[in-house]
């Protein structure tokens, strides 16, 4: 079973467990060596007052064993690291993950383990390893040096661009497979096709995730986040998915459309089939019918688990808090506790408590209302619930509708979507060069995507 699969909702055993589901193991739990601002998960560390965040080998084994033995019906299993930051467990931990996944492998199951890492502390032996045990390695960068540097700092206070990279490095010395992961915040949310010629150009990015910073707030919390946290995780408040104000850090709805728009116009022009981003490639899985690749646009969530350093197993990584706590590995089956009635419900409920706007909305079956921790707007029909991000939304889904649909048939025709390059080669050679660009940002065609490769980063006349 692929992860689209899993991510559109994967059938479910007589139990009410699903054949196959996601979990991010945070061995480290909330723990990092960096303190990165928009950072929602770095505070999850009050939920473990006097722990030494870091998991035993005791409950590695069980959580090891547990994933493999539920995954007996899928060809293929995935061991998913993440944090806080889990190289900081060190390498001895993860060479046992390896020996450990070799003893409670099925027949013919193969394990994939993938690792989320900030890159700043990996070295060549970490490469070596890596590379020898086939990781997938996602690392995050936000952008050229200023805008990664604007949030993603060290417990100092100190930029880590330099120390990311020399991260990449390792990888790419190692041929180690890597993708990238790109928050789109407040610093880089106007500059979409920078970041993204930025990733493809300068790192050789492939694969690119984009993740949208939404920092919910109260009136209580919002000050103390828009003034800074203070001294490292200590001064932060236990983020909660609570409030319907935003700090000055999250990127607003119409300018999180605008980036992906501005990406896109990019990418349909010379990178489709090369380089892989994971909400187009989500989009063009929903118009073809196939659903989506990224549980936010899946029609229901519930199979995408967060597992603590001490066995806690949540609903999600985003709701690692006391309301979403299934239960402990240790205590039951991860299997046992994915089918409680309370994680069906959570995964149903991302179908089933959409707005009367969504419903309506001629783009749903593509983007299926976004993730529900982020639904704290006002639809236009004056209901709460409405996702934050729905006009950018709906803009970028609108933009993508006829490529997609041209994509599409292409697929049909046994034909490569790559092919619609040609098409869009053709009309932008009849293009007035004063036009209006077609990215729809106001700008001419000839200063916006008709400007000559490498003049396009060029301030906007
Ligand atoms: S709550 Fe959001 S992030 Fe979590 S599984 Fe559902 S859609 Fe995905
Ligand atoms: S674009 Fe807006 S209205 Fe349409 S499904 Fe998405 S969130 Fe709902």
């Amino acid at each position: 079973m692929t992860e689209t699969e899993i991510a559109r909702g994967a059938p479910l055993t007589k139990g009410g467990a699903p054949f196959a589901f996601h979990v991010m193991a945070k061995p480290t739990g909330a723990t990092c060596n960096l303190d990165c601002e928009y950072c929602f998960f770095l505070s999850k560390e009050m939920l473990y007052p006097g722990s030494r965040f870091r998991m035993a080998e005791e409950l590695q084994e069980t959580y090891i064993r547990q994933l493999l033995e539920a995954h007996t019906r899928a060809p293929e299993v995935v061991v998913a690291w993440q944090g806080g930051e889990p190289t900081m467990m060190g390498l001895p931990f993860f060479r046992r993950a390896i020996e450990l996944q070799a003893k409670y492998a099925q027949p013919g199951q193969r394990v994939l383990n993938t690792l989320q890492t900030n890159g700043t502390l990996l070295t060549d032996e970490w490469g070596v390893f890596l590379k020898e045990n086939d990781f997938l390695v996602g690392i995050s960068v936000d952008g050229p040096r200023e805008m990664h540097d604007a949030y993603r700092v060290d417990k100092g206070g100190k930029p880590t661009f330099d120390r990311v990279m020399r991260g990449l490095d390792v990888l790419k010395r190692h041929e180690v497979e890597w993708n990238v992961l790109t928050t789109v915040h407040a610093v880089n949310g106007d500059h979409g096709g920078q970041v993204y010629r930025f990733l493809r150009d300068d790192l050789g990015a492939t694969f690119i995730q984009y993740i949208p910073i939404i920092e919910r707030a109260t009136p209580d919390t919002l000050q103390i986040a828009d003034t800074g946290w203070g001294s490292g995780v200590h001064g932060r408040p236990l983020y909660v998915q609570d409030g319907s104000l935003v700090t000055h850090r999250s990127i607003a709805p119409e300018q999180y459309g605008r980036f992906m728009i501005d990406v896109f116009e990019e990418w349909v022009r010379s990178d489709i089939g090369t380089v892989f981003v994971q909400i187009f490639d989500t989009a063009l899985a929903g118009w073809y019918g196939e659903g989506g690749g990224m549980c936010i646009h899946a029609e229901t969530c519930g199979q995408q688990l967060a597992l603590e350093h001490n066995g806690d197993l949540y609903s999600c990584d985003h709701y690692v808090e006391p309301g979403y706590l299934l239960g402990n590995i240790g205590d039951r089956t991860m299997l046992e506790l994915i089918a409680l009635p309370q994680q069906q419900k959570f995964g149903q409920d991302k179908r089933d408590t959409l707005t009367q706007f969504c419903r309506d909305c001629d783009v749903r079956f593509a983007c299926n209302g976004g993730c529900p921790k982020d639904r704290f707007a006002t639809s236009p029909y004056g209901e709460p619930g409405q996702h934050y991000l729905c006009p950018g939304y709906k803009d970028f889904f609108h933009h993508v509708q006829a490529p997609m649909q041209a994509m599409c048939a292409l697929l049909r025709d046994n034909r490569a979507p790559s092919d619609l390059m040609a098409a869009y080669a053709s009309q932008d050679a009849q293009r007035p060069r004063n036009s209006p660009c077609t990215c729809g940002n106001g700008k001419k065609w000839k200063h916006c995507h008709g400007a000559p490769a490498g003049l396009r980063d060029q301030p906007a006349r």
